[in-house]
């Protein structure tokens, strides 16, 4: 059986691209929102046309036994999907290609590769599903030294299934889907659901700090790892798995965020559970914003902890085809694996509804031993939720400038951040001369503030480059954010593009203590310099 080909330009495989037809109903479709000449969509790009420059480097046969210097797969490896990623690719751009790229298959073939680097003078760039959305996995030009990205695909071993504790330890290239059909195989899951799932890792998920599937109390990968397992050139560094712990300065979280700039994640072990069996949802419309945000900090903070809140605002459910685009949505739901769930949903709907909502479909209950997972297999939000990486590919090629960003505030600066964030991505709409659009949903939900979720979509700039309108409007929003006492991402990283801010955000001390870690574990500096504003050339 042929293997499915990844796209080296868009998300996804290429058998999994929209057809000739869909594209013209999604081109159709943007012209109308957002005016302007009819859309017509880029060629793909050609890759036999494609010329990479010749490596730079040629490693010793112990270390060239794992390397590749094949063209499609240093264009895979070029760099991650974010707007100007994949706008690059579309052109054909792989300027930025690693000079090769490396699968080793054990910690001791990474370490071989670590003292070579650091004897040739080299960058290895740690790689997971090449997901990364904020430059983490390509190196800039001018490039001082030659690069090798590193493949973690071959670390996949299960190594230790604990149904007792509820644990796993288990290797840092699983892809999610590849990771639950493990632990399905044992009747249990992670439920981490990051909408990049189906090609990131739980290594990029760790070194990344991934925002995943709950809305509250286990946002973040960081509450489902117990222990983690880093090799870094000075050598191993390996936590205790425990189930908490308060001695000193957790050493785990020195690797939850490490972006690659510290060593290579071989091993995570992750706390999982069953798979739920009840389920409980509704969704709830609001006439106003304000009441609907008003409505979602009451179940946020009543401590019922529903596993889905999720926000959208009208424009953000019509883009999801979750609604017409008439009223504001608030997507509620718990689950669990035993105890009913009914009685929570029904406490929070009257808490949304006291705000002013309206549920005119009332609850739906999945309880008693039905597979909650197929039961609502067909729900429309999940669905577009899992198919929007691959619309996003085709919006790039129809010509529009489109991206996300995401932070996280308190509910009481949420207000003016809202006003601010709309004001600063319209104001650069309007220096472009483009007509756009900006949403917004709530990914997460704390008990002292919201996770924002931004998407912006602008017609193609006539006779500007898209490129320097992302940038603007890229800009002008993190800049907001962080004037408005928000973080520059809640789950999406840091990596490269959003490092100025970061470095803004965080005390000047903090940055200067991550310095001296990366000077003890990374000493000749060979680890993915630039990410989290550390050892950049
Ligand atoms: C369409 C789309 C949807 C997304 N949705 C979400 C979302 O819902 N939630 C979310 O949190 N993020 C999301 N992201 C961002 C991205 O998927 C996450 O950051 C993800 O965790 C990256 O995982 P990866 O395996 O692809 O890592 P990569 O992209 O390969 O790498 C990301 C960073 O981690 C480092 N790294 C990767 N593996 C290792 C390892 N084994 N050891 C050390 N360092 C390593 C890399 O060097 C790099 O700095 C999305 C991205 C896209 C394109």
């Amino acid at each position: 059986m042929m293997a499915r080909r990844r796209s080296i330009w868009a998300w996804g495989f290429e058998d999994r691209q929209p057809a000739p037809a869909a594209l013209s109903m999604l081109a159709a479709r943007l012209s109308s929102v957002l005016g302007g000449p009819p859309l017509v969509p880029m060629p793909a790009p050609d890759e036999a046309a494609i010329q990479l420059s010749p490596p730079t480097i040629a490693p010793p046969d112990d270390i060239a036994r794992f390397c590749t210097s094949d063209d499609r797969e240093r264009m895979l490896h070029t760099r991650g999907r974010s707007f100007p990623d994949i706008w690059r690719s579309l052109h054909g751009d792989f300027r930025t290609a690693p000079d090769l790229v490396a699968h080793p298959a054990t910690e001791d073939d990474l370490a071989a590769l670590m003292v070579f680097a650091a004897y040739a003078g080299l960058d290895l760039v740690p790689w997971g599903g090449g997901t990364s959305v904020v430059g983490g996995v390509e190196v800039p030009l001018p490039r001082p030294r030659p690069v090798i990205t590193v493949d973690m695909g071959a670390f996949t071993v299960v190594r230790d299934v604990d149904p007792i504790s509820r644990r796993a330890t288990v290797g840092a290239g699983l892809t999610g889907p590849a990771l639950e059909a493990a632990l399905g195989a044992h009747g249990l899951t992670l439920r981490h659901y990051p909408q990049s799932f189906e090609f990131s890792t739980v290594g990029g998920w760790v070194a990344t700090r991934a925002g995943g599937h709950f809305a509250t109390v286990y946002t973040h990968i960081d509450d489902l790892v117990a222990g983690v397992r880093m090799v870094t050139p000075a050598g191993p560094f390996e936590t205790r798995s425990l189930p908490a712990s308060g001695a000193g300065p957790a050493p785990e979280r020195l690797v939850l965020g490490s972006e690659g700039a510290l060593g290579f994640i071989t091993e995570a072990t992750l706390r999982v559970r069953p798979r739920p069996t009840r389920r409980a949802d509704a969704v709830v419309q609001f006439e106003g914003w304000e009441e609907a945000v008003a409505a979602t900090r009451a179940v946020a903070q009543s401590g019922l902890f529903p596993s889905n809140c999720r926000l959208l605002d009208r424009r953000e459910a019509a883009l999801n085809m979750v609604g017409p685009g008439v009223r504001h949505l608030l997507l509620l739901a718990f689950e669990s694996d035993g105890a009913p769930v009914a009685a929570r949903l029904e406490n929070a709907l009257a808490l949304a509804t006291a705000a002013g909502g309206t549920c005119p479909k009332g609850p739906r209950l999945r309880d008693e031993g039905q597979d909650a997972e197929k039961a609502s297999a067909g729900d429309a939000w999940r669905g577009a939720f899992l198919e929007a990486p691959y619309l996003f590919s085709s919006l790039i090629r129809l010509g529009a400038v489109v991206d996300t960003f995401e932070t996280a505030v308190s509910w009481a600066d949420f207000p003016a951040l809202h006003a601010a964030v709309k004001a600063a991505v319209h104001g650069a709409f309007d220096a472009a001369g483009v007509k756009g659009l900006l949403t917004t949903r709530f990914t997460h939900v704390y008990t002292d503030g919201p996770a924002p979720y931004y998407t912006f979509i602008t017609a193609p700039p006539a006779g500007g480059d898209p490129l320097a309108l992302w940038q603007a409007v890229k800009v002008a929003a993190s800049d907001a954010l962080l004037a408005h006492g928000a973080t520059i991402t809640h789950h999406h990283a840091v990596g490269r593009t959003h490092a100025p801010w970061f470095s803004k955000e965080v005390p000047v001390l903090h940055q200067r203590a991550l310095e001296a870690v990366k000077g003890t574990l990374d000493p000749a500096g060979i680890l993915n310099p630039g990410v989290l504003g550390l050892g950049g050339r």
